[in-house]
């Protein structure tokens, strides 16, 4: 790709949106290449374990269903929601390997950062004739090898899940927290299978108030079923036990996740202990004992719960570092792509992720021509995103590229 054609679209990241973009680019006709730091499907492999709360028939998008079916693939049953790892086994795995996409998938190949090529940020500020130069990525390989490579549209979608949010008062870090981040855990630990013995026989600080938070809870609460002595103290934000959740939820597996964490909130299992309104000011770590000293204020009373583990799930944050170079514009309060954050806001569709948002391509697009965000990293901080909208972003985003890239 170093001496790119017009119709080269460069894909970056390998999760469900980025395959679905790339699926349905080359039925388009571009000449598409994806690059994914880690294996196909690696931020769905970091909840693996976790059952999804859509039925495959929302999950598979519509060119990867069709490129699939092209080449044999058999669809599973439409009703059922498959894990995190049904899903990149069954379908982003063959997915990658199609004949068609074997070759324009490239793994463990690290899109460090993206810049116009001989055109510094400030330069042509509002100028279409930025789009006269290809993009130039700077691609890093798992051995360290780094490479320049070229494309006249991009697409990025990368995803939030590899940057978890701070867990401390303000969403900066709290006290001593950059230094533990490695010991402590940011996603929805596996609770019930690999990190079993983690948590079994132990008392958990489980924090954060939303889908992650809940599905890590319930979770340790039937491993405290099962091994006396496990306990959990919650701790979220918000004050009512009813909160999270949506309305006469029309997906069922979600609404029984959200009724479950409120049964515990409200003390239905002693081994559960939920309180509302905590902010995190710091984390200490005894060497001795093996314990956490969590300290918060709770309804601006100081408050500190002494722990064995401590599971952070208070969301996941984008990274803008990438694309740093470009001229993205991205909203200040989500992080999310700006008009389509602004849509968002105030929105149904910013609240329910089953309602998609209203303007297409056009709240994707940013100053920086022939370039889109899709995917979770377009909603930012807001989780009401969905595979479904993801896969709608990818044919909007297309189809406004085609006019430059396919003259059509
Ligand atoms: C626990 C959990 C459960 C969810 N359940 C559902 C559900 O039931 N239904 C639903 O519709 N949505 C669900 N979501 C929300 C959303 O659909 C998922 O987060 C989904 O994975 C988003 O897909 P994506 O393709 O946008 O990004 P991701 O799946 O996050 O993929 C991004 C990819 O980009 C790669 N990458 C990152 N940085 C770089 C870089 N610099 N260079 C190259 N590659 C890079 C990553 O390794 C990753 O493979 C869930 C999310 C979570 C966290």
């Amino acid at each position: 790709m170093n001496t790119p054609a017009r119709h080269s679209l460069a894909v970056l990241g390998a999760g469900p949106v980025g395959l679905e973009a790339a699926a349905a680019a080359l039925e388009l006709g571009f000449d598409v290449h994806v690059f994914e730091r880690g294996e196909v499907g690696a931020h769905l492999r970091g909840w693996g374990h976790v059952r999804m709360f859509t039925p495959w028939t929302m999950n598979v998008g519509p060119a990867t269903a069709r490129l699939l079916k092209a080449n044999g693939w058999t669809a599973p049953p439409a009703d059922e929601c498959p894990t995190g790892d049904e899903f990149a086994d069954r379908v982003l795995l063959p997915l990658a390997a199609t004949p068609e996409l074997k070759g324009r998938v490239h793994t463990h190949e690290q899109v460090v950062q993206v810049s116009r090529r001989a055109t510094l940020r400030h330069e042509r500020i509002g100028d279409p004739a930025r789009a006269d130069e290809p993009f130039r990525m700077l691609v890093r390989n798992a051995g360290g090898h780094e490479s320049l490579i070229h494309a006249f549209s991009l697409i990025d979608a990368t995803g939030t899940f590899g940057t978890p949010a701070w867990a401390g008062t303000g969403g900066i870090p709290g006290r001593n927290e950059q230094y533990l981040a490695p010991q402590m855990s940011y996603r929805p630990d596996d609770v019930l299978g690999l990190r079993r013995e983690r948590h079994a026989g132990k008392r958990t600080h489980v924090v954060g108030g939303g889908a992650s938070a809940a599905t890590t809870v319930v979770a340790l609460a039937k491993l405290a079923a099962e091994v006396p002595g496990t306990s959990v103290v919650w701790a979220t934000r918000g004050t009512e036990a009813d909160a999270g959740g949506v309305v006469n939820d029309p997906l069922p597996a979600r609404a029984a996740l959200f009724a479950a964490a409120r049964a515990l909130r409200e003390g239905s299992d002693p081994a559960i202990a939920w309180f509302g309104g905590a902010e995190i000011e710091g984390f200490e770590y005894n060497t001795g004992t093996h314990k956490y000293r969590v300290t918060f204020l709770c309804g601006g009373q100081p408050r500190i719960e002494e722990v064995e583990q401590v599971v952070l799930n208070v969301g996941y944050v984008p990274d803008h570092s990438i694309t740093a170079g470009l001229h993205a514009h991205f909203c200040w309060a989500t992080g999310g792509a700006m008009k389509l954050s602004a849509a968002l806001l105030g929105s149904e569709a910013g609240a329910d992720c089953m309602v998609a948002p209203e303007g297409g391509a056009g709240v994707l697009a940013h100053p920086e021509p022939d370039y889109f965000v899709i995917g979770a990293k377009s909603y930012g901080r807001n989780s009401a995103f969905l595979l479904r909208t993801g896969y709608q972003q990818a044919a909007d985003a297309l189809a406004a590229l085609a006019p430059s890239a396919l003259g059509r």
